[in-house]
């Protein structure tokens, strides 16, 4: 059997006092239901028995029936209601075992009421109830055995004292039995409570991976979260990066495709800052940086609506993508724009252009359509910002559709 290092006093309690409250509300769970059949039917069949009383011992079955009937039924009607009544981790175990001894102490009294010599049907009774308390009601191996060391010791009692004419054969022979089915009985009802008890931890254990492994998976998400959020955020301005935008175009162009016939135009802005490599060589990387990153900011205030994106896709190139956006508006917007990072006034003084930072704006907007791929934007896009810079810088360029 697999070792289990939490089960002190013989495998029958778990040293921690929590465990050992846990498996006691779940071994109520699960068995009081067997618990309370088990009892109906023992008193069933207890009731049955007085037919015996009846047709084996016609002159004393009076005072048998006063037993069985009369005291034994009644008190046990007692604990079996209060059994239907509550239900509980230890109530239940002493209500069925107070029940058990009663019907035993009921039949040590008849064997002490009728003629020596003739006992031996209630002998064989008596053992029923040892094997009944170790195995059918669920009984916990404590309680089975406590009821029948109490019902063993009453018919010592019996014999040895309150009749000393039973001859010894008989009692030799109810020991023997009486004794030999207690024990087989306690083997049994340990057994079972073993087991019992080893399921339950099993299932802990179970139940324990299972959250591991939940808090595992769920670590695990929020990891590739994070890694796919950081896979789509350029890292010097933490505005999107270029696989984001890319990533963003092409489902934007497909959200128009499939608008058919009321497709709206898509614009691009290709923004790229004048004279950006003089910048970094006047004043430095650093600097450089730093002048990134406002005009990151900048250009990501531009990008208001729901399905705008502004992104930056390369060095000191940015891209702001508007849907449904006209060429005329995109025009305006990228004139704002680049108005915009000339107020801004970040000194550059080494620029043929402007004493300060500039960009230019290439401007593209077209509706999709299957025919054409996305990146003939980009490329309109890239070709209307070469215009800007040819035609001088700190400029905005447009394309028209027809030329595409
Ligand atoms: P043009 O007006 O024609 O665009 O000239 P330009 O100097 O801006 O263009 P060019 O492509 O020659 O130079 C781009 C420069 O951008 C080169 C590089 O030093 C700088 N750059 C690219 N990425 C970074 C960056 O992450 N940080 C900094 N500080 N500079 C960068
Ligand atoms: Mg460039
Ligand atoms: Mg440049």
């Amino acid at each position: 059997m697999h070792p289990m290092p939490e089960m002190g006093r013989l495998g029958l309690a778990f040293r921690d006092a929590a465990l050992e409250q846990a498996f006691q509300a779940h071994y109520d769970e699960q068995y009081h239901g067997y618990t309370r059949a088990g009892i109906l039917l023992g008193l069933a069949l207890y009731l049955v028995f007085g037919v015996l009383d009846r047709f084996l011992f016609p002159e004393v079955y009076p005072s048998l029936w006063l037993l069985r009937f009369g005291v034994a039924t009644p008190l046990m009607l007692v604990f079996v209601t209060l059994l239907f009544l509550f239900h509980g981790p230890r109530i239940s175990q002493v209500l069925t075992a107070i029940t058990i001894v009663i019907a035993g102490l009921s039949i040590v009294a008849m064997i002490q009421a009728i003629p020596v010599a003739r006992e031996n049907p209630y002998y064989a009774g008596l053992m029923l109830v040892i094997f009944y308390a170790h195995s059918f009601v669920r009984l916990q191996f404590r309680w089975a055995t406590l009821a029948t060391v109490i019902i063993l010791l009453a018919y010592e009692l019996v014999v040895f004292l309150l009749r000393p004419g039973t001859p010894l054969n008989e009692i030799l022979a109810g020991n023997f039995f009486f004794l030999t089915a207690t024990l087989m009985g306690m083997v049994t009802s340990y057994i079972m409570e073993y087991d019992a008890r080893r399921q339950f931890l099993l299932q802990q254990n179970l139940a324990e991976e299972r959250n591991l492994l939940e808090r595992a998976n769920r670590r695990l998400n929020e990891i590739n979260v994070r890694l796919d959020a950081q896979a789509h955020v350029d890292e010097l301005t933490g505005i999107p990066n270029r696989r984001s935008f890319f990533e963003h175009l092409d489902r934007e162009w497909r959200r128009q495709l499939r608008a058919g016939d009321e497709a709206r135009p898509l614009a691009l802005l290709l923004i790229d800052i004048d004279y950006f490599k003089r910048y970094n060589d006047y004043y430095g990387h650093p600097a450089g940086d730093r002048c990134l990153k406002r005009i990151a900011g900048l250009i990501a205030g531009f990008a208001k609506r729901p399905g705008d994106l502004a992104a930056r896709i390369g060095g000191e190139e940015f891209v702001l993508l508007l849907p449904e956006t006209d060429l005329e508006a995109a025009r305006e917007l990228a004139e704002r724009l680049r108005e915009r990072v000339a107020e801004e006034g970040i000194i550059h003084l080494d620029s043929p252009v402007a004493d300060f930072v500039s960009i230019s704006v290439g401007v593209a907007s077209m509706c999709p359509r299957p025919e054409v791929r996305p990146s003939e934007l980009v490329h309109m896009a890239d070709r209307a910002l070469y215009e800007a810079k040819r035609g001088g810088r700190n400029l905005v360029a447009s394309l028209e559709v027809g030329l595409a």
